[in-house]
């Protein structure tokens, strides 16, 4: 089988270094396009980007121009890593001219036929794709969550799965590289805690309740949670903690929700795609885990991991997660999302 060719839009970025990373010898994609900015395009690859990453860059890409943002690039998938402002237009653009787009922007994931997918939760939204036709698009787009719902959503589904969450509340600990390349200055952010983070609480709220929605006659049913979200940034490099109450319409013992956790897999065919983790979510016993460095890496940066799970005096259950905010919160979320995308037969 001859490889699909993708492009990376932003892959001079903190996000498009690691769809660099996972692209580089994929079995089913090959990286065709790298485009940047007007700061970056007319260069190669190695001149353009401030590689950031502990590996060193695949050596085929060092040479590979950095073109500008058009439709003319070679490419079926465009996995895009561009700001969100810019993305409304171009990611439009880019599904009109057949790409299919798969995006960590935050520019289409409120529309209601754009869905917003981790595969192990809500493939079945999918279907949404059969109201995006009526846009006329040649191609499709597909979105990942925000980098920090993806912690807090990875680590209750299980939860809601079973139990039915109601209520939420969480509190996050994001890493510097969340807010992309240079992002927060050192003397800024060194020795301190910033408790803002511009939009974030309201993503974390709203898609919370979108990527539990359930899907009824082809209509997503947002999930009824209330949710409470406070976001800071602190002086970690990659990892979003998150510490999270939870409340349940059946309230489980704590020993029933490690075992929800515990056997929660994938359907079993996105247990079957390349990137798919074995266990999306992974539960520690130890008294101080999760924590970002040591737990962020896990199978390649693409699982969740929960611990200190513990009852709550004021909801039912409290728990803390930490998921890679650039890898399965970003790059590594949207390529599962394109290997289930091709799977289910959406790119030839
Ligand atoms: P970043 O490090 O600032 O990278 C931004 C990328 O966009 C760069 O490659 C940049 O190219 C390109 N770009 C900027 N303006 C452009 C323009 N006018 N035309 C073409 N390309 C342009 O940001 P990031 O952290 O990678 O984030 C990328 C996207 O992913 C954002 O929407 C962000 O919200 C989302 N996201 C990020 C994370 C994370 O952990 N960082 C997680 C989830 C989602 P040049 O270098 O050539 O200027």
């Amino acid at each position: 089988m001859s490889k699909i060719p993708v492009a990376i839009l932003g892959a001079t970025g903190i996000v498009g270094q690691r769809f660099i990373e996972m692209l580089d010898g994929h079995p089913w994609f090959e990286i065709a396009a790298l485009v940047g900015s007007g700061r970056s395009s007319g260069k190669t690859y190695r001149e353009a980007a401030n590689w950031v990453l502990a590996n060193d860059p695949p050596e085929r890409v060092l040479d590979m121009p950095v073109l500008p943002l058009s439709v003319e690039i070679p490419g079926r998938i465009a996995f895009s890593a561009l700001p969100t402002d810019i993305a409304r237009t171009i990611e439009a653009d880019f599904a009109s001219a057949g790409f299919v787009v798969c995006s960590n922007a935050a520019a289409y994931r409120l529309e209601p036929d754009v869905p917003v997918i981790i595969p192990e939760i809500n493939a079945d939204h999918l279907q949404m794709l059969e109201s995006q036709r009526r846009r006329g698009w040649k191609g499709l787009i597909v979105t990942s969550p925000n980098c920090t719902t993806t912690g807090i959503t990875m680590a209750i589904a299980p939860l809601h799965k079973a139990f039915k969450v109601n209520r939420l509340m969480a509190t996050s600990f994001q890493a510097v590289s969340g807010a992309g390349y240079p992002g927060v200055p050192f003397l800024a952010i060194q020795d301190n805690v910033i408790p803002f983070i511009p939009g974030e609480e309201e993503k974390m709220e709203k898609e919370t309740r979108l990527l539990l929605a359930q899907m009824v006659k082809g209509e997503r049913r947002e999930a009824e949670i209330t949710v409470s979200a406070q976001a800071n940034r602190v002086a970690v490099i990659h990892g979003h903690t998150v510490c999270i109450s939870v409340g349940f319409e059946s309230r489980p013992t704590v020993e029933e929700a490690q075992e929800a956790i515990i056997s929660f897999r994938g359907s079993e065919a996105v247990q079957k795609l390349p990137n798919a983790p074995v266990c999306p979510v992974i539960l520690r016993q130890e008294v101080d885990r999760p924590q970002p460095r040591q737990d962020r890496d896990l199978d390649n940066g693409m699982v969740c991991t929960v611990g200190r799970l513990r009852p709550c005096p004021i909801l039912d259950l409290r728990l803390v997660s930490v998921t890679h905010n650039a890898i399965r919160g970003a790059a590594g979320g949207s390529v599962l999302n394109a290997e289930l995308l091709k799977a289910e037969g959406y790119i030839q």
